[in-house]
């Protein structure tokens, strides 16, 4: 397969690229916005599990316009953006990073030391978890996450503020949906057109009586826009002509570097010569 085959497959990878997001994601963040105004009279903003950082892009140009383009430059430097993830993010303008686990005491801790006992506007979290394929798994630890992002929220968010998370439509969808009602009046299931579907993507409603709890799903994005489960060709129109891009910012240090780097020389462990890799060593186990 050649490397533009995925341009062809995944029309909002392309123009990630193209648009300099480092991410897809940036457009279900521009997308959701078109629909909700999340981003009106923001000052201080969260972005939980953040990295690569499309999402914290989309914020600190939306939130930051007047600094980019060195306009009015006061009113812009008052914004407050914290990005936090795992993994580590290449800077971005504005934005503050916290290397760390959303789950653990310590990074809620921090993050709400960062504000300052000042509330934020609007949290997003676009967790997940490196996906395991078996979907009870995956759903059980997103839940987590999102739950994990909720009570960092429940501190740092003005009332009446925004919350914005990802979650996966699974079989216990309505016990989260129930949770955010506690804190929020409304809570809203929204599609944009840039999330692919997902083969997860069913709806089941396990609460009963007076604990059932439906919200109002709505597909969000202009109808015009790209559908994510098309292949397009990669020539789009007849006066651009199309050329391969590479991502806007590749991953630094990702999980992934030290597997390819023992795959390359070699070094994985196989079926018939007991080995294990641990903790960044290769350990041979002589058994
Ligand atoms: N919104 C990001 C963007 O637009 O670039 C993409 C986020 S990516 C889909 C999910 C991220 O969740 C990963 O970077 C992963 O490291 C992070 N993550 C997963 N579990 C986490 C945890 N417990 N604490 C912090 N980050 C976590």
């Amino acid at each position: 397969m050649g490397r533009s085959s995925k341009d062809k497959r995944d029309i909002y990878y392309r123009l990630a690229k193209e648009e300099g997001w480092r991410a897809r994601s940036a457009f279900k963040l521009l997308q959701l916005d078109e629909e909700f105004k999340l981003f009106k009279g923001v000052r201080r903003a969260v972005d939980l599990c953040a990295a690569p950082g499309s999402w914290s892009q989309v914020l600190s140009r939306k939130l930051r316009p007047f600094v980019r383009c060195c306009r009015v430059k006061e009113s812009s430097e008052e914004v407050k953006i914290v990005a936090v993830d795992l993994q580590a993010m290449a800077p971005l303008p504005g934005v503050t990073q916290i290397q760390g686990d959303i789950t653990k005491i310590s990074t809620a801790q921090e993050i709400i030391r960062h504000f300052e006992g000042q509330a934020a506007d609007l949290v997003v979290c676009d967790g997940a978890p490196d996906v395991t394929g078996l979907h009870d798994v995956d759903e059980y630890i997103q839940a987590q996450l999102l739950l994990a992002a909720l009570n960092i929220t429940s501190h740092v968010l003005k009332p009446g503020g925004n919350f914005v998370a990802k979650i996966f439509r699974g079989k216990d969808v309505t016990l989260l949906y129930s949770q955010l009602k506690i804190f929020f009046s409304t809570v809203t299931c929204a599609k944009p057109r840039s999330s692919r579907n997902s083969s997860i993507d069913v709806d089941f409603n396990q609460l009963e009586g007076p604990n059932r709890v439906i919200v109002p799903f709505l597909a969000c994005g202009d109808l015009s826009a790209f559908d994510s489960d098309r292949t397009y060709p990669l020539q789009l129109d007849s006066e651009k002509e199309y050329e391969y891009l590479p991502p806007t910012q590749p991953p630094i240090r990702p999980p992934y570097q030290q597997a390819c780097h023992l795959r390359k020389n070699n070094l994985l462990a196989k079926e018939d010569s007991p080995s294990a890799v641990l903790d960044g060593a290769l350990s041979t186990m002589n058994l």
